[in-house]
């Protein structure tokens, strides 16, 4: 069985490593964009199982990428989960109305990450 293949989409080197490592210790195939522009190329390449992305991007933003993502059909359905440090409520609904399939609160959890990335992945299949 392959590992489900996540992409990482944030600009910051260290949140960037710390999602690898933790993610790549939990048996998951972590690939990695620095640029909204980037991940969406990628997500397109690749077809992950679900999409870490950061709101806070050089150039396009995380709205921005997911708008582009669900225009895009090959990429239309894809999980994505935004990953920010507007850690108020407000935020929060912003960020699901605007589609993201769900939200992570940035400092991101060492030990909870590797189950949220599994619920997440495992909530996309039951409804397929
Ligand atoms: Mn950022």
């Amino acid at each position: 069985m392959t590992p489900p293949v996540i992409l990482v989409v944030e600009d910051n080197e260290r949140n960037r490593k710390l999602v690898r490592d933790v993610l790549g210790f939990a048996g998951f195939t972590v690939i990695e964009a620095t640029t909204a522009e980037d991940g969406v190329a990628l997500a397109v390449e690749r077809s992950p199982d679900l999409v870490l992305m950061d709101l806070q991007l050089p150039g396009m933003d995380g709205m921005g990428a997911l708008r582009r993502l669900r225009e895009t059909p090959a990429t239309a359905s894809l999980p994505v989960v935004a990953v920010t440090a507007f850690a108020m409520k407000d935020d929060r609904e912003r960020v699901l109305s605007a589609g993201f399939d769900g939200y992570l609160e940035k400092p991101i959890s060492v030990r909870a990450l590797p189950d949220q990335v599994r619920a997440f992945i495992g909530s996309k299949e039951v409804a397929e």
